[in-house]
């Protein structure tokens, strides 16, 4: 029922369907967009990459952005609109952009995908996650590793978290996590727990090297708990507040007398 209200999920895609984008100059939410350009490049001696100039429909943008994929999409009437496939069967299929997540098709985007985190998230950490995010999509995992570590740091220092106790005594980074889970008792447990559990993050002073740089699919599910934490401390609260005016808005008007006191 919610979801009817709310869609701002798809504020924080790239690529909301195959019409309308997010635009990542002009911040305008689900905006028609025009692929003005298809390229392809060998990336390596066994590996071809498609480029895609985007530009945005907006009269006053007009500005382009760069998409690179693994795939070559088929582009008609300067949209996105198809993909070639595969069935169950191994059998060649076209796959419509109206039956897949477009976002999924691409592993870089330029400008990344900053907006892709809600803007009433704090603006350094939301360049952190997606300077991690832009790393781990170019399979550099030592820079992934060492944004993320800096977002939740930057995270612990806006919320407040001390670095040490009342008597002056160092609180570790697992303490610290566990500070904040219950400061917010709203949001689900388990996600405070996957961060205070991550491997290196003792000292907040690590250098490269010091430490093991997390695989692709550690850092996954490292960056989307921490997207997912930012999201209930800073976008879940206001939305709910939106969805309660909202509502209220529609209470007539005649209701507002008196509400009549039980005897
Ligand atoms: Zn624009």
């Amino acid at each position: 029922m919610s979801e009817n209200y709310d869609q701002s999920h798809l504020d924080r895609k790239y690529f909301v369907n195959r019409e309308k984008y997010n635009c990542p100059f002009c911040n305008r939410k689900s905006i028609v967009y025009g692929v003005s350009e298809r390229f392809s490049f060998d990336w390596s001696n066994d590996r071809t990459v498609y480029g895609y100039r985007v530009h945005c429909g907006g009269d006053t943008c007009q500005k382009t952005s760069l998409h690179l994929s693994n795939y070559a999409i088929e582009v008609y009437s300067n949209k996105f609109w198809s993909v070639p496939g595969k069935d169950d069967n191994g059998k060649k299929i076209t796959i419509s952009m109206n039956d897949i997540d477009l976002d999924t098709l691409f592993f870089y985007h330029q400008p990344t995908t900053f907006f892709t985190l809600d803007n009433r998230i704090n603006e350094k950490i939301r360049t952190l996650v997606a300077e991690s995010e832009g790393c781990a999509k170019m399979n550099y995992l030592v820079g992934a590793s060492g944004c993320l570590r800096k977002a939740i740091y930057e995270l612990l220092e806006i919320e407040q978290v001390s670095k040490t106790d009342k008597d002056e005594k160092e609180v570790d980074y697992g303490n610290r996590v566990k500070v904040l889970k219950s400061k917010y008792p709203t949001v689900p447990p388990e996600y405070f727990d996957a961060l205070a559990n991550i491997q290196g993050m003792t000292s907040e002073q690590l250098h490269e090297g010091d430490w093991k740089p997390w695989t692709q699919d550690e850092f996954r599910f490292l960056v989307e708990t921490a997207k997912e934490v930012l999201t209930e401390i800073y976008v879940r609260p206001q939305e709910k507040v939106g969805v309660l005016q909202k509502i209220l808005a529609l209470k007539p008007q005649k209701d507002n007398s008196k509400v009549p006191k039980s005897e």
